[in-house]
């Protein structure tokens, strides 16, 4: 992986030593060797970038709304040229196999290319007037806006949570996580420079995760900053909103989930064992919609089991820099520690281990657990790992109830041969999102993504995005119509 900047951070314009002139290691979880080092910033580092992406806004944001994406559209030109680039990084920091990292940087250009097309889509309103004057709705950006994105889809979501905020006049700092600060950050700041982006537009910082603390609120206090696109932990999210609703700013967190998928006793099961293998393994389960808990009606339940653990037993862990390796590692120690500390706790209480709960390193065989219960840590809190949580029911009614007893509310998936029965379902659940036959696990660029409940607040992608990182004004002319009650009027 090619990194030669271990003490700079990418700000108006310009790679900058920091002040500290410190750097911090990031590890391969595969290997557990170092793969980069990164610039520690400080607040003061920060506060610059902030700066910067200020002194920037007021060109941005009057510069013709063709030209802005055309700068979005050149870089998607360049990342493409680079796509190996981004490919290495996202397996060798984030521990993603190698299909999952193509797919990521495959989409994440179409991500940069729908961006600027939302440029079109600053639409406003005329609105009827009382005085016949004409009256209008119409967006402005915000300003500033910081971005702090995870490391599980860590190019992807640093995309999704920037580019349509850039694209319609925001300008960016942006804070990438500890675990992927190039794939997440420093490489999309060499991309977006050689696209020859105005400088300060796109800014970016990065720290450990022992320098957060110090500077983390300053992404949301600086009273430059007006709106912030977080994604990551509820715990994380909670303060950052918290935060920024104190201030009254706007502020987009996308967190965790617990996802359901539900299969019915009409339900195809192929299709619903492939979905099933799909949405609780793809990238070791580390996805915040990934499937965390299967739901099966219990006339199915033993065949679809039977044929789940037979294909989970398929999937090929070690190296993920190798296609035959789908299980790559887990991110780090706390996460192995959370995932195993879950798997054992809900045997102790009774569940039956029907494949995997062995790790070695980082690797976490693919697991299937079935009679998992309400008490169990694995099927309230966010696993966060290759592991399927199997709880059976007797009907459709009590799919749904148990899907609804979670304190989070992101995406859920239900297999049922009735169209109809599974519009039902999926209208009563409680999710941001919900896909009938279909795997949990689902994005698209236009389509508005977001959760209830602990799984956040507002919506990202397409027009949720211009709605989230704009601000609605009404301006009027008048025209004649107006009276004011005749005692205010000049008496001549
Ligand atoms: P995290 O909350 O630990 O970190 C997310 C980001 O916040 C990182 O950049 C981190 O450095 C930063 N951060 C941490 N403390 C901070 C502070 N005090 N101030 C400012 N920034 C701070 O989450 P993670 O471990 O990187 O990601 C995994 C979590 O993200 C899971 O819970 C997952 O479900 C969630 N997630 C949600 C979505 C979604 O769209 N809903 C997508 C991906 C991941």
């Amino acid at each position: 992986m090619k990194f030669d900047k271990p003490t700079q951070n990418f700000w108006g314009g310009y790679w900058r030593e920091i002040k500290n002139g410190r750097s911090f290691e990031v590890f391969n979880p595969a290997s557990g060797e170092v793969c980069a080092r990164v610039a520690e910033a400080s607040r003061d580092d920060v506060q610059s970038a902030i700066d910067a992406a200020a002194v920037a806004g007021e060109s941005w944001a009057g510069l013709a709304h063709t030209k802005r994406a055309g700068f979005l559209l050149k870089a998607a030109d360049i990342m493409e040229e680079r796509r190996q680039d981004f490919v290495d990084a996202l397996v060798q920091e984030g521990g993603s196999w190698v299909g999952k990292a193509m797919f990521e940087t495959a989409y994440s250009i179409e991500a940069l290319r729908a961006a600027a097309a939302m440029v079109f889509h600053m639409n406003g309103e005329i609105l009827p007037s009382e005085y016949g004057k004409l009256s209008m709705a119409v967006r402005e950006p915000l300003g500033v806006v910081s971005v702090i994105s995870p490391w599980n889809f860590p190019l992807l979501l640093t995309v999704r949570g920037f580019a349509v905020a850039m694209a319609i006049g925001n300008t960016i700092v942006l804070k990438p996580s500890e675990e992927s600060p190039l794939s997440g950050g420093l490489l999309l700041a060499e991309v977006l420079e050689a696209a020859g982006l105005p400088a300060g537009v796109f800014n970016v910082v990065t720290c450990s995760r022992d320098g957060i603390s110090g500077l983390g609120d300053e992404l949301v206090v600086n009273p430059a900053v007006r709106g912030i696109s977080f994604t990551g932990s509820t715990e994380v999210g909670r303060h950052i909103a918290t935060l920024a609703g104190s201030l009254l700013k706007k502020a987009c967190v996308e967190l965790g989930g617990k996802d359901a998928l539900i299969i019915l006793d009409d339900a195809d099961l192929g299709k619903a064992v492939n979905a099933a293998t799909f949405g609780t393994y793809m990238h070791q389960g580390q996805i915040c919609m990934s499937v965390e808990r299967i739901i099966v009606h219990e006339a199915v339940a033993d065949e679809f089991t039977r044929r789940l653990v037979a294909n989970v037993k398929t999937l090929g862990v070690g190296d993920p820099a190798s296609m035959d390796h789908v299980i790559g590692p887990l991110i780090n120690e706390k996460q192995l520690e959370n995932v195993h500390g879950q798997v054992t706790e809900a045997i102790e209480k009774g569940a039956t281990l029907l494949t995997g709960g062995k790790f070695r390193d980082l690797f976490y065989e693919p697991t299937v657990l079935s009679g998992v219960t309400r008490d169990m840590k694995i099927f309230r809190e966010e696993t966060f790992g290759p592991v399927a949580a199997l709880i059976t029911v007797d009907d459709a009614e009590e799919a749904i109830a148990v899907a609804n007893d979670s304190d989070y509310g992101l995406s859920a998936g239900i297999f049922t041969a009735d169209e109809q029965h599974g519009m039902e379902v999926a209208r009563r659940l409680e999710t941001g999102m919900a896909h009938i036959n279909d795997s949990s696990v689902n994005d698209e660029a236009h389509a508005p993504f977001g959760g209830v409940k602990n799984s956040g607040q507002g919506r990202q992608n397409g027009k949720a995005s211009v709605e989230a990182f704009s601000e609605l004004r009404w301006i009027t002319l008048e025209r004649g119509g107006r009276q004011y009650p005749p005692p205010f009027n000049e008496k001549i």
